[in-house]
């Protein structure tokens, strides 16, 4: 009865420490734990046939249309405007729950998700506050039309859309900042929130819309500051596959620079 007894318990060991936590020694190929693309196969005498992993083999890239102006995936560059132009989001809302957020609005499920990071970022240490999100039409043309005037079209447009093509106006986007030493600056990147959202952000359905070194892509230069809801599926997604932007992810054309005028 004692080799009985001694096996019973040494099974039950065995068992809890798979339930502890050392699940990836317990559990099998095509098991419960998430397919990482980091490993070769390994060489375990116990590996059983199953089918060949690939990356996100569910993802539907047609699952959300890219140019309507109600889709959480719409692409607006240079090259994809909204349309209509002047299109207002339906279902803003005010984001009482992030420090400054209040004073500005996304659409519900943005700005729900952006609560749930904002909150997560806080007790990281990682905190950050708002400085802009939705941006109507008619504001976005007051921010454009005079910087264009004294600076000129081109250094314009290399900061700020012109109205009808900033992706402010889907309500799905939005800056925060850390610091007021770094807000809309590049430095912000370095910030103990810059560095939070670019491991996390994905985790709660947002990309950073323009990575450093991708202005040939987007048309913008690094904004580690603004942010951009997709959802979790589409931002999992973009990160599992190491595209940095939506242009990419998709296959879009890079959008570095609006059209030439044809009455030009
Ligand atoms: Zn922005």
């Amino acid at each position: 009865m004692t080799d009985v007894r001694r096996s019973a318990l040494s099974l039950r060991a065995a068992m809890l420490l798979c339930v502890v936590g050392a699940l990836a020694a317990c559990s099998r190929p095509g098991g419960t734990t998430t397919p990482t693309a980091t490993g070769a196969p390994s060489a375990s005498a116990t590996v059983t046939p199953s089918p060949t992993p690939s990356p996100s083999p569910t993802f539907d890239k047609l699952a959300h249309p890219l140019d309507d102006p109600t889709s959480i995936w719409v692409v607006v560059n240079k090259t994809f405007p909204l349309n209509p132009a002047d299109w207002v989001p339906p279902d803003l809302v005010a984001m009482p729950g992030i420090p400054e957020g209040a004073k500005y609005q996304l659409r519900a499920p943005a700005a729900d998700a952006l609560t749930r990071l904002s909150d997560a970022a806080a007790a990281a240490g990682a905190g950050f506050k708002i400085t802009s999100a939705y941006r109507s039409y008619t504001y976005q043309k007051g921010l454009y039309d005079p910087r264009a005037r004294d600076r000129g079209v081109a250094v314009a447009d290399r900061t700020t859309a012109r109205p009808g093509y900033s992706e402010h106006q889907t309500g799905l986007a939005t800056d925060i900042y850390d610091t007021v030493a770094c807000r809309l600056q590049e430095c912000f990147g370095g910030t103990a929130a810059g560095t939070f959202v670019v491991a996390h952000a994905w985790e709660y359905g947002f990309v950073i819309r323009y990575p450093q070194d991708k202005e040939g892509v987007t048309g913008y230069v690094w904004e580690p500051w603004h942010l951009r809801y997709v959802g979790t599926e589409l931002a999992k997604a973009m990160h599992d596959s190491g595209a940095a932007t939506l242009e990419e992810f998709f296959g879009l054309p890079p959008a570095p620079d609006y059209p030439p005028d044809p009455g030009a």
